[in-house]
Formats: structure tokens, C-alpha cells, sequence
């Protein structure tokens, strides 16, 4: 519906009125997902049914229909897997050299690009994330770590230098469900960088794109082994880990799965990177540029539905601009669209599932029962799917557990503080140290937090930044090793005693 305009004086243009007058058209994505009813696994370079013969829909959380069925690999199946990659590795993988191994990456990024408007769509519809974030961020930076590692293929000696190192194999990887094709990149593109063939496999809620891009592999020509992709639940998870061929296991999701993971493989011998949750603090102090700081908070927070593991869930605003603060903040969410993610005006998408939906609704309960006060945007749901109003609580305190827990939502948690020190302390007052955020005008304060906070990757007037050369990964209990970077590549090499 167009804006209402009010008549005002001859000579100067009409006024326009926005407010609840304005709204947007619908601008849906017209690129085709390219579907199949069923998909298989991909095992030794070819596409199979599972031995297990089971298999379990994925459903489109914005719709709540089934969108395909994906085959749960069973014990036969992980053991078949584990058997193409050991063959991958001998016969192929540790044959070729850097340079070789490295034109087949470049190759895989090159197909991603071409095929990225497709596969974001499918990224959408399987996840519930907007389509401009799948289109302009997931598919990007998919092939921009495909393009990256490519170029460490035949540099490994930079990776650790002076050190004598070589692959470790065969190696299991285990991957979580807010970015789906991303994560699948930051595991495989390092890991094959650096010589090592995978069994991979996705999270149950969004399998698609890993089991298309087996379609990406095949027209590369990958040669049969190196890459393995097998779906199914935590069951089909746990496999791989216990699997003696993965000779080290990489794993992204959860700390309770991580510490079951760790449990798993201590005395194994097994290498072992973990990548698990956060609860980033992102702080504003009274000097910062306030309004791209309001801009920083959104983001941080509201991107990907806050189904984001370095999501500033907490936000410290210095008490002196706090009220001034919350107002802009809050009249900024309540200009956010929610709705269907293949409409390219949307910023906030579907909750990737029920069971994740009932899980942040709770958590939002206990902040409303513990005390915190509930603002969230007026803005309207649509009828079907799994939708959650963009929210923030105020009067939060660090005891209540929407301070400490992680509620991968579009759920905003505000303490404030007086001084550098308090704001440290409450920052570092968490058993996650992924990510953290810092808003100021003064050069030295932003050299004092980034040192003092007990956070892998620390960003200063902005947020959720990114690029493939940059390493990621946490302290505490938010996990070790790095993904991106030449620390990334060097968590898939062993060094030689
Ligand atoms: P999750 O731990 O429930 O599942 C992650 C993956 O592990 C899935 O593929 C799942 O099937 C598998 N799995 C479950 N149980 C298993 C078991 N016993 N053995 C082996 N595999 C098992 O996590 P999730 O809910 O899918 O993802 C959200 C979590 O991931 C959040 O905590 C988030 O912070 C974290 N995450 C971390 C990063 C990072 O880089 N640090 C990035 C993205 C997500």
C-alpha cells in the first residue's frame, strides 16, 4: 500500500506519512531450489540409498510442511563411509600434490558461485534464514573459505613453520543447523586444504544443502572418497565419533554434545576441535557513535533469527546513556519485518524448528518469572510457521538465566554498568568465551577490552564481521581450536614428533 500524503503548503513538496500507513509489497526470490522428492547419501563419490533404510522428512519451518525426505545412516552406513574415505585417502587424496588438491577447491568454489542463488533458496526454505542474508552472506562466504584454503593447499609449511607435519587421514565431522552450508565449508575446504579425506555430517533440521552440494562435488570430479556426506541425528553423529578410522573428529554445536564428545574420545588418541556455544556481551559505552551502535546491537542480536553462536545476546550499555540507548533501540525493533524468508524485504526469518521455539518460549518465560521486564516488537507474525517476535529484556540481572543461558533467539538480554572495570567483569561473567563486541570512540579502550575480554574473536564498532582469513573459536566452555585462517588449516595437520 503506497504512503498516504498530506496536502501542506503551495510551494513545498507533500508530506509523507509512514508509520502504520507504509508497507512493503512482497519481493518473493524466484530462483528454484532444484529439490528431489528423496535424497541419498553420498558415499565413495556416489550417490546411495542408506542400508539402514530409514529415512525422516525435513520440514520448511516457515510452513511447517515437508519439504523432502533424508536418509538416516546407520552403523553399515557410517562404516561404509568411513571405509570410501580411508580408500579416498590412500589411493587419491594422499597421491596428489598441494597444487593439485588445491585446483580441485578452487573448482568446488567456482561451482558454488555458480549455482549460489539456487542453493540459497534451498538454504531458506530448509532453514528459515532470510533469504538476502543466504544470498548475500552464507553463499559468499561459503565459496569465498573454498577460494581461501584452495590457496593453502600447496603452502602448508606456513600453516606451522619450521615444524614436520602431515594430515591426519581421515577425520569426522559433525555440523549444526544455523548455517548450514557455512559450517559444511569452514569443516571440508581446511580439512581437504590440508590432505585429509571426511565423513560428514549434517544437522537433522537442515540437511539439504549438504546433500546438494554432493551434486557440486560430482561435477568437480572430486575423485570417490574424499568427501562423504551422511544425514541423520545425534544417533548417526555419535557413530562417527566412536568410529576408529576418524582419526580426529571436528565438531560444531552444542557444549552439552561437545563435552559428551570430548568424553567420548578422551584416551582414543583421537585430535579434537570443538566449536560450541556463546553468550557475547557487546558493549556500549557513553562515548559511542550512538546510532550505528544501535545499528550493531540489531545485528549483533536479531541476524540469522539470533540462531548465532557469537550472537551479542547480552548487551552492557553504560548506565549514564542507557535510557536514551533503549528507547532508539527500541523504536529501531519495531521497524523489523518477520515473516517468510523467501521474501527479499525480510529481516527476521522462522525459528528453525518447533522443538527451538519451544525452547526459546521458555527461556523468555523464566526471564518474565525471574523478574526481567519483556519488551518485544508489535510487529505481525504470519499465521503459519515458527515465529518469534524480535525481544529484549530490561532489569535483567546476571544471576537470571537469560543472562547466562544461551537462548539462540531473537531474544536480547540489557544490563548496564558505570565503569571499565564493571563492564570487564560482567562481560568475562560467563562460562562461554566465543565472541564479544565493543562500541567507543576512544582508540585506548577498545586496547583495553579487546585484552581483557575472555573472548575468541572481539569486534570494535561493529559486529558478526567475518572473512575466511580471520581465525574463529573460543575459550571456556565455548570450545578449542580455530576454524578460518592458517590456524584453521592447522588444526588439520599433525605435527610429527
Ligand atoms: P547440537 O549439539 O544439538 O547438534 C550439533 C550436531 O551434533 C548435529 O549435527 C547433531 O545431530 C549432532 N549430535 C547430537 N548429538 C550428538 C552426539 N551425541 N554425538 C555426535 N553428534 C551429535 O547443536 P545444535 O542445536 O545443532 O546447534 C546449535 C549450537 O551450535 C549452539 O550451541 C551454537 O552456539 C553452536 N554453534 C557454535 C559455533 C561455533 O563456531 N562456535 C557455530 C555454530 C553453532
Amino acid at each position: 500500500m503506497p504512503a498516504k500524503r498530506k496536502s501542506s503548503s503551495r510551494n513545498s513538496a507533500p508530506e509523507l506519512l509512514f508509520g502504520d500507513l507504509w508497507e512493503f509489497d512482497p519481493a518473493p526470490e524466484s530462483a528454484a531450489p532444484n529439490l528431489k522428492d528423496t535424497y541419498s547419501l553420498f558415499i565413495g563419490g556416489k550417490e546411495v540409498a542408506p542400508r539402514s533404510r530409514n529415512y525422516f522428512e525435513s520440514v520448511n519451518p516457515a510452513t511447517e510442511k515437508a519439504l523432502t525426505r533424508i536418509p538416516a545412516a546407520g552403523k553399515a552406513d557410517i562404516g561404509a563411509a568411513f571405509t570410501a574415505a580411508e580408500s579416498g585417502y590412500q589411493n587419491y587424496w594422499s597421491k596428489l600434490s598441494g597444487k593439485e588438491r588445491g585446483k580441485y577447491l578452487y573448482r568446488i568454489a567456482r561451482l558454488l558461485q555458480d549455482r549460489s542463488r539456487e542453493f540459497a533458496v534451498a538454504e531458506s526454505l530448509d532453514g528459515g534464514k532470510p533469504i538476502k542474508e543466504s544470498r548475500d552472506f552464507d553463499l559468499p562466504m561459503a565459496a569465498a573459505h573454498f577460494f581461501y584454503y584452495a590457496g593453502w593447499a600447496d603452502k602448508l609449511e606456513y600453516a606451522l613453520p619450521g615444524a614436520s607435519t602431515t594430515p591426519y587421514g581421515v577425520v569426522g565431522q559433525i555440523i549444526p543447523w544455523n548455517f548450514p552450508l557455512l559450517m559444511l565449508a569452514w569443516k571440508i575446504a581446511p580439512a581437504l586444504a590440508a590432505g585429509n579425506c571426511v565423513v560428514i555430517k549434517p544437522a537433522e533440521t537442515t540437511s539439504i544443502t549438504a546433500l546438494k552440494f554432493a551434486e557440486i562435488l560430482q561435477e568437480a570430479e572430486l575423485p570417490p572418497g574424499v568427501v562423504n556426506i551422511v544425514s541423520g541425528a545425534g544417533a548417526t553423529g555419535q557413530l562417527i565419533v566412536d568410529h576408529p578410522a576418524a582419526k580426529k573428529i571436528a565438531f560444531t554445536g552444542s557444549t552439552a554434545v561437545g563435552k559428551a564428545i570430548m568424553r567420548s574420545t578422551a584416551g582414543t588418541g583421537k585430535g579434537l576441535t570443538l566449536e560450541l556455544g556463546g553468550k557475547a556481551a557487546n558493549i556500549v559505552f557513553d562515548d559511542a557513535p550512538i546510532d550505528q551502535a544501535v545499528e550493531g546491537v540489531v545485528n549483533g542480536i536479531f541476524f540469522n533469527q539470533g540462531h548465532v553462536c557469537c550472537a551479542g545476546s547480552r548487551l552492557l550499555v553504560q548506565e549514564s546513556i542507557a535510557k536514551a540507548f533503549v528507547q532508539k533501540l527500541k523504536a529501531r525493533i519495531a521497524t523489523l519485518r518477520v515473516g517468510d524468508p523467501l521474501d527479499k524485504n525480510t529481516d527476521i526469518g522462522a525459528i528453525n524448528s518447533k522443538g527451538q521455539l519451544d525452547k526459546i518460549t521458555e527461556l523468555v518465560a523464566s526471564g518474565v518469572s525471574e523478574g526481567a521486564e519483556l519488551f518485544q516488537s508489535k510487529c505481525s507474525l504470519p499465521k503459519q510457521g515458527y515465529f518469534f517476535r524480535p525481544s529484549l529484556f530490561q532489569g535483567v540481572t546476571q544471576s537470571h538465566r537469560i543472562a547466562r543461558e544461551e537462548i539462540f533467539g531473537p531474544v536480547l538480554s540489557i544490563l548496564t554498568f558505570r565503569t571499565v572495570g564493571e563492564a570487564i567483569e560482567k562481560a568475562n561473567n560467563t562460562a562461554y568465551g566465543l565472541s564479544a563486541g565493543v562500541w567507543t570512540d576512544k582508540g585506548s579502550k577498545i586496547l583495553k577490552m579487546s585484552t581483557a575480554l575472555k573472548a575468541g574473536v572481539v569486534w570494535a564498532n561493529t559486529y558478526n564481521k567475518f572473512d575466511p582469513t580471520s581465525p574463529f573459536g573460543g575459550y571456556k566452555e565455548s570450545g578449542f581450536g580455530r576454524e578460518g585462517g592458517k590456524q584453521g588449516v592447522a588444526d588439520y595437520l599433525k605435527i610429527n614428533a
